[in-house]
Parts: C-alpha cells; sequence; structure tokens
C-alpha cells in the first residue's frame, strides 16, 4: 500500500443517470480513501445498478446514502466520521461501509441513526442492507449497466485491483488486521474486467493493490485460461498480459522483491509503462527495520542503478515517513544521502501519525511534533531540488502525453513520468481541439518542480 497516509479525499457525492425513471428507488454514495476503497465503490455501485436502483448525485434527490469510509489513520477516521454527519444531516438515511466498518460501536456512538454498518469487502452485506432499506425494484435494468461496470475515475483511465489484503505486518500499519491477509484474484479474472475496460475505451490501467509484487502467492501462480492463452497469477506473467491490451499500464505498489527486475525487459519493450511505484518508506536500515518493511535488505540502491542503465527513462515514484518512533538525527540525514544518490522521479513525504493499534506506539522514543515538521520541511526542500533538476532535463525532448482535461486555453495530460492525482501535469496551452484519453507526441519547452509545458508534435 502506500504508506502510513493514504490520502483521505472527501469526494463528493456520486451519480449515474442514463435511463433514470421517477418510480426507481435512488442511491447516492460518497468514496472516502484510497484508489483501492474507490474500487469498492464502483463494485457496489455497478451491483445496485445492475438490480435496477438508479445513482442520484444528490443529497436530497437520493432515497439513502452509502458512505464508504477510511480508517487507516486517526484523521482519515475522523473525516469519515464527519462524512457520516454530513450525510445524515443532509439525507438523514445512511449506510456505512469500508474500512472504519471494523469499528461499528464508534460509528453508532457518534451516529446512532444509522441505518448500518459493514466493513471492507463485505459487498454482500452493504448490497443486503440497501436491499432492507429499500427494497430493489421487480424489473431490473440490467442493459444499462456497461459491460465494464460503473466507473468513478474518468472514462479513459481506470483502477485495476488485482488482489486484497495483506501478508505483511509492517509495524505501524493495520491494514492486515482490517483486511485480512493477501487474497488474489485469478489472472484470468483480472484479464477478463481489464479487456472490458480497453473495449469501453479506457487508455491506461493503474494496476492496484496492497502489494502488487505479492500477488499470486496465495493462489501459488495458478494459472488460468484467458482467451485460449494460460496466465499464471504472477506479478510478471499478469503484467506481460495486459501489456498486450494495447493500453497504457501502470504498476502501483510495489515492492521490491528480487523478481521486480523481471519487469524491466518488459518495461524496455514498452509493453507497459517505464513506472514503478515502490513505497520506500526510509532509507534508513534502523527505520526499516523498525517500521518492519518487506524487502528492506535488497540493496535497492545498487538495483536502482542497474534498473536505470537498462531502462534510462524509467520513472520512479516512492512516499516516504518521516518522524517515526526512534528516527534520530543520523536516521534523517541517512534518509536524506539515499534521496540524493536515489534521484526519484516522483516523491511524497508524510509525518508519522500514530494509528491505534499499530505495534509502532510501543516503540520507544517518539520524535517531537516540531522536529517531525522540520524535518519534514527539509525532506520537502531537498526533493524539491532533486525534482526541479530532473524535471529541467526533460527541457527539448519529445515525449508522449495522455489527455486528461481540455478547456478553452488548452489541454492538461500526463507523461509515462505521471500517475493521475498524485504526480505532475503536462500543460499544452492552447490545443484546444484535443480530447480527454487522446495521447500525443509533444515536445517539452518548459519546465518547473514538478511539472511541464509542451508543443504538439502530433495527432493523437
Ligand atoms: S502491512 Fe501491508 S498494507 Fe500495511 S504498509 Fe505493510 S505492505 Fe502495506
Amino acid at each position: 500500500m502506500k504508506g502510513v497516509a493514504q490520502v483521505v479525499t472527501h469526494r463528493a457525492i456520486r451519480g449515474y443517470n442514463p435511463g433514470m425513471t421517477e418510480a426507481s428507488p435512488k442511491i447516492g454514495i460518497v468514496s472516502l480513501g484510497c484508489p483501492k476503497a474507490l474500487v469498492d465503490s464502483e463494485r457496489i455501485l455497478s451491483k445496485l445498478r445492475a438490480e435496477g436502483y438508479e445513482l442520484s448525485g444528490e443529497y436530497d434527490g437520493a432515497d439513502l446514502v452509502v458512505v464508504n469510509t477510511c480508517g487507516f489513520l486517526d484523521t482519515a477516521k475522523a473525516e469519515s466520521l464527519e462524512a457520516i454527519g454530513e450525510a445524515m444531516q443532509e439525507n438523514g438515511r445512511v449506510i456505512v461501509t469500508g474500512c472504519l466498518g471494523v469499528e461499528e460501536d464508534r460509528i453508532r456512538e457518534s451516529h446512532p441513526g444509522v441505518l448500518a454498518v459493514t466493513g471492507p469487502h463485505q459487498y454482500e452485506a452493504v448490497v443486503g442492507a440497501v436491499h432492507e432499506a429499500l427494497p430493489p425494484p421487480h424489473d431490473p435494468f440490467q442493459d444499462l449497466v456497461p459491460p465494464e461496470g460503473i466507473k468513478l475515475t474518468p472514462r479513459h483511465y481506470a483502477y485495476l485491483k488485482i488482489s486484497e489484503g495483506c501478508n505483511n505486518r509492517c509495524s505501524f500499519c493495520i491494514i492486515p488486521h482490517i483486511r485480512g491477509d493477501l487474497r488474489s484474484r485469478a489472472a484470468n479474472d483480472v484479464m477478463y474486467e481489464a479487456e472490458r475496460l480497453a473495449n469501453a475505451g479506457v487508455r491506461e490501467l493503474l494496476v492496484i493493490s496492497q502489494d502488487t509484487s505479492a500477488y499470486g502467492v496465495d493462489l501459488k501462480y495458478a494459472e488460468s485460461d484467458w482467451r485460449g492463452r494460460n496466465v499464471k497469477a504472477r506479478m510478471t506473467e499478469l503484467a506481460e498480459a495486459l501489456g498486450d491490451l494495447g493500453v497504457w499500464v501502470r504498476l502501483h505498489y510495489v515492492y521490491p522483491y528480487p523478481h521486480v527486475d523481471e519487469l524491466l525487459p518488459l518495461m524496455a519493450e514498452r509493453r507497459i509503462l517505464p513506472y514503478l511505484d515502490i513505497p520506500f518508506q526510509h532509507g534508513s536500515p534502523n527505520v526499516l527495520k523498525a517500521m518492519r518493511r518487506p524487502a528492506n535488505q535488497e540493496k535497492v540502491l545498487e538495483r536502482i542503478t542497474r534498473w536505470r542503465r537498462d531502462v534510462p527513462d524509467l520513472a520512479l515514484r516512492s512516499t516516504f515517513i518521516v518522524g517515526f518512533p526512534g528516527e534520530t538525527e543520523a536516521d534523517f540525514e541517512e534518509l536524506l544521502g539515499w534521496l540524493e544518490e536515489a534521484q526519484l522521479d516522483r516523491v511524497g513525504c508524510f509525518k508519522y501519525e500514530p494509528v491505534e493499534g499499530a505495534p509502532a506506539n510501543d516503540i520507544a522514543d517518539p520524535v517531537p511534533e516540531d522536529v517531525k515538521d522540520e524535518r519534514w520541511h527539509r525532506f520537502m526542500e531537498w526533493q524539491r531540488r532533486i525534482s526541479e533538476a530532473r524535471m529541467a532535463a526533460k527541457v527539448g525532448r519529445t515525449i508522449e502525453v495522455i489527455i486528461d482535461e481540455v478547456d478553452g486555453e488548452g489541454a492538461m495530460g500526463r507523461s509515462h513520468w505521471d500517475a493521475p492525482e498524485i504526480d505532475g501535469s503536462v500543460f499544452l496551452n492552447g490545443d484546444t481541439d484535443l480530447s480527454p484519453g487522446d495521447i500525443v507526441e509533444a515536445r517539452v519547452e518548459h519546465a518547473d518542480d514538478y511539472d511541464l509545458w509542451a508543443i504538439r508534435t502530433t495527432s493523437d
């Protein structure tokens, strides 16, 4: 997973309303938390829509609101409780699901009027609770659900969740407690979903899980049939098959186990994007040991050098935690030195925040808040300088850009270095005739610390 500080996105209530009628029951959904939670919301909506429910984008147009919560950090829990409160106030008929659902007592204490509380991945239970509170119509409009299901992302990219849960036990994290051990989807199940998405116009697939490199371990890497081809439930083989769909494939939450090296030839051949999101979390062996991070002994800096030699355009993104209990000034400086050597392309940094129930809370020597703050600012400035130099080196190059948005002034998109929402952007000023999902070539004219400005050299 992404790290200790999952981004909590307080998303607006969502709607998808083709073929609405006055008679059908209407559901609203508020989806909080990480992309993995967003995929859960999409599944819930797809199931309900297939049963004939309609979706409302307004609180007061909905007969009932489902709030999919995040329960990873205390701040995320507080935001989830606030979102439940807002839905109660604006609508009054609320079903709660998602990670915070494991703390039913806490939810009911704050909001005694909620209709039902279910936990993460309990799709049947959420749908059952909806049936009970708001019975489904007798004549479901199955044909109104697109074959790829209902997506909350823009049409041209989609998250593809390949497994649930996690076998690791990082000391700052309670995800395995909330979501259980690793449970991978069969390779053909993932491939059929990916194919449906590609056929529906998705041009970029973002592969997500808690630990993408561990995909298939629980299935003993079983093969399954996808269109007459046996695909192994293993990261390399899955990436290879996804690469044959003709869309951008971007891998997130990859831990640097030795077999990650097998991906590099696929990236060199551009069958998948040369992009690796590896949540390193720290550069000091002492801190990594205290964090109990997987694959922290794998000589990462040497491997990064080798990866870049084989795939010079490799984009490396990562997240880090500063102020972990017991982190000394020497550990922190080791982290800065590690960053200098690693020269990562995209980096997020979070101040350590204790999570209720996590073993890290018992580690001695918590770092005072003012020291955490000071280290976070130093870290951000350090990485800004690295990023500025790496972005400047791109000026003059011709790159591929996938378009995300177009308005009266031009287009905004991303290069292979940029995942949506978390990385940088490429601006094509004046290019108003493009559409989201177009992939064009452009020459980089200007760079700042994190973004690029380019001039198009081809059409889609
Ligand atoms: S325990 Fe699993 S989900 Fe939690 S941080 Fe570690 S790898 Fe990620």
